[in-house]
């Protein structure tokens, strides 16, 4: 028996279309590093669309467990033609502001229709989001400091404290 809205089911369906999408923007941000030589920076991209991955699959369990259908749909070609490290980073700030508001959508519906547990399960994607963005933006304010391409390279190493420190 399914046991939230047929709109609920749509919505979270998008989402798992806005976490993939996530996945598909940060591997092609991973690449583009790679490109620019910035291996630490790369790595980082490839471990946060590891997690995006995961945020997809457990929207998509969540729907299976409330006996509804998880489909996947199509997605857009992410964007590659990036300039700077700092675009990039931009971006991905942008983009998790732009999934905060999503998911914040998302509750909205949620305590609307008086669906409780898709309100208890949200929970856990509201407080992601606060890690997110703040991670996030704490990289940027970090590639904003350098100023020569060279402080880049050394900002590495800062990264690889960040990344040995991922929950
Ligand atoms: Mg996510």
């Amino acid at each position: 028996m399914k046991m939230i809205s047929d709109k609920m089911e749509a919505s979270l369906n998008n989402q798992i279309r806005e976490e993939y999408f996530s996945f598909w923007s940060y591997q092609a941000m991973a690449l583009k590093f790679e490109d620019m030589g910035l291996k630490v920076f790369a790595k980082w991209f490839y471990l946060q669309a590891g997690e995006e991955k995961e945020h997809a699959e457990k929207i998509a369990q969540y729907l299976i467990d409330q006996g509804a259908q998880a489909k996947l749909q199509a997605l857009e070609q992410p964007k590659s033609d990036y300039k700077s490290a700092e675009e990039i980073v931009k971006e991905a700030v942008d983009h998790e502001l732009h999934i905060t508001r999503k998911i914040n959508e998302l509750v909205d519906q949620s305590q609307t229709e008086n669906d409780h547990a898709t309100d208890s399960f949200l929970k856990w994607f509201v407080d992601e989001q606060v890690e997110e963005v703040s991670t996030v933006s704490e990289l940027l304010s970090l590639v904003q400091m350098a100023k020569e391409p060279d402080q880049l390279f050394m900002l590495e190493g800062r990264l690889r404290h960040m990344i040995e420190n991922r929950k």
